[in-house]
């Protein structure tokens, strides 16, 4: 007889923990996974996903004012809140029903309840008790509101896909990436959006030059930036309306206050702790390189440990526990050269070192950066500058940081990031042929 129950219990139904039990089960591992909320964790229902449907939708604005510049007259446009959040809705549904099929066509358990850790080898859940050899805790992050008076008067982006009715002045605290990418969407769907950020410029821990870029085509679309101003207090307005009151001693009268102030892990009521899990300072769950905790039976995933809060991480990081304990393969993980992207309008994508990161490394740093116009704002007369920027060390001429904000910057990073991960060479960037016209033939023209 089996010694436990299972094999794999997982902690959370998101991109990870799916993964890994799809994945472990596909190894012939006993698994089962445990959610309280809609299957399909951060990204699918309240993240990424609808994240990207809102902001398709703010950009049909630049479409309709760009359509001028080439001959289309574009009659009255009106945009109803109301019909975007019932059809990203839908989506989501459908995208829930497709990972139960998943886990069931794997032959894993879904249990839809909270569980907790009894003992390293043991969970309770749904009223039932289970032993298992393994337990994966990948349950994922939450959004973190600053303890400030009148704090519970605001928003986070968990509510943002839902309000009942749309904001038409919005006020956003933090400079990151949720913050940047709501931003445009609120402003592309017609708020008056105002950013209140604590430090200058936006986007910090990314490269200068982007963070200096991307500042600067928001500001010139019209997103009104506070910068080095904090929301330190939020109080009722007139009909159901809210006042921001900033350390600089201003007030912003408006609809919604939306804080965009970080994640902080899920590790509470789990009974990490009561088994010896450690803890980092964030509360988040400190693993090894295999993402294994302290404690020999139980690994962690995804947001929940604190690494890049990155979905593509997450899932890699799954399938690497599922071939390290099932598949006889251990398996590393690999966070070096990871690309990224802010789905800001423009976007943001990058890979590798920003210049200043690159400087502390390495003593000879070589920088390439473009500014231009794109060839489609010649025509729409739209005032917005793309830059490129490629950081290479100079000793071996490794392309060591590639950055970009632009139009499809996500869509042309992911191509150059294969390059830059395999250790291409400055050189090799300029023996490419450029494809000719696009934005993207800059990364191989770069003088
Ligand atoms: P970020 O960590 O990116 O940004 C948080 C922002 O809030 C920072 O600007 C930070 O300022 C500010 N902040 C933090 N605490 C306070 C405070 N007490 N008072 C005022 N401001 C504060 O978090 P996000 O919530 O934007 O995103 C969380 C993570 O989720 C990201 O780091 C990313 O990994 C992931 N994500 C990825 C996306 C993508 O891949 N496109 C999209 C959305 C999220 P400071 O800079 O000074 O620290």
């Amino acid at each position: 007889m089996a010694k436990f129950d299972l094999d794999l219990f997982v902690i959370g139904a998101g991109s990870g923990g799916v993964r890994a039990s799809r994945i472990s089960a596909g190894y012939g591992a006993r698994v089962a996974i445990a959610e309280d909320r809609d299957v399909g964790g951060t990204c699918v229902i309240r993240g990424c996903i609808p994240k990207k449907l809102l902001a398709y939708a703010a950009h049909f604005a630049d479409d309709f004012e760009d359509a001028a510049g080439y001959g289309w007259t574009v009659g009255p446009c009106t945009f109803d809140w109301p019909s975007l959040v019932a059809a990203k809705d839908q989506e989501i549904g459908r995208l829930n029903g497709i990972y139960k099929q998943i886990l069931a066509k794997a032959g894993v358990e879904l249990i839809e309840s909270r569980a907790t850790i009894v003992d390293p080898h043991t969970v309770s859940v749904g009223g039932r008790t289970l032993t298992t050899k393994y337990i994966l805790v990948a349950t994922g992050a939450h959004p973190f509101c600053p303890p400030i008076p009148g704090e519970s008067l605001g928003i986070t982006s968990d509510e943002a896909f839902h309000l009942p009715k749309f904001p038409q002045r919005i006020v956003i605290e933090g400079g990151g990436y949720v913050a940047v990418e709501f931003a445009g969407i609120f402003h592309g769907l017609g708020s008056h959006v105002t950013i209140v950020y604590r430090r200058s410029p936006l986007l910090r821990g990314f490269d200068t030059d982007v963070r200096e870029h991307l500042t600067e085509q928001l500001q010139r679309r019209g997103v009104n930036i506070k910068l080095n101003c904090e929301v330190n207090a939020i109080e009722k307005g007139a009909e159901g309306s809210r006042v921001a009151r900033c350390n600089t001693g201003d007030s912003i009268a408006c609809d919604a206050v939306m804080f965009a102030t970080g994640r902080k892990p899920n590790t509470s009521n789990l009974g990490l702790e009561e088994v010896g899990v450690q803890l980092g300072l964030s509360g988040e769950l400190v693993v090894d390189e295999y993402s294994r905790s302290n404690v020999e039976s139980i690994y962690g995933v995804g947001d929940v440990t604190g690494r890049a809060q990155l979905t593509p991480i997450a899932i890699k990081d799954g399938a690497k526990v599922a071939a390290t304990l099932f598949g006889s393969k251990p398996s590393l993980v690999d966070h070096e050269y990871v690309p990224t992207a802010v789905f800001s309008q423009p976007p943001v994508a990058t890979v590798g070192f920003t210049e200043e990161a690159a400087r502390t490394i390495y003593p000879d740093v070589q920088v390439h950066r473009s500014v231009f116009r794109p060839l489609k704002h010649t025509l729409s007369g739209r005032v917005e500058r793309t830059m490129m920027k490629l950081v290479v060390d100079g000793a071996t001429g490794r392309v060591v940081g590639a950055h970009m904000v632009g139009a499809d910057a996500p869509e042309i990073i992911q191509g150059v990031a294969i390059a830059v991960k395999l250790g291409a060479t400055k050189a090799q960037f300029d023996a490419t042929v450029g494809i000719h016209p696009t934005a993207a033939e800059e990364f191989v023209t770069m003088a």
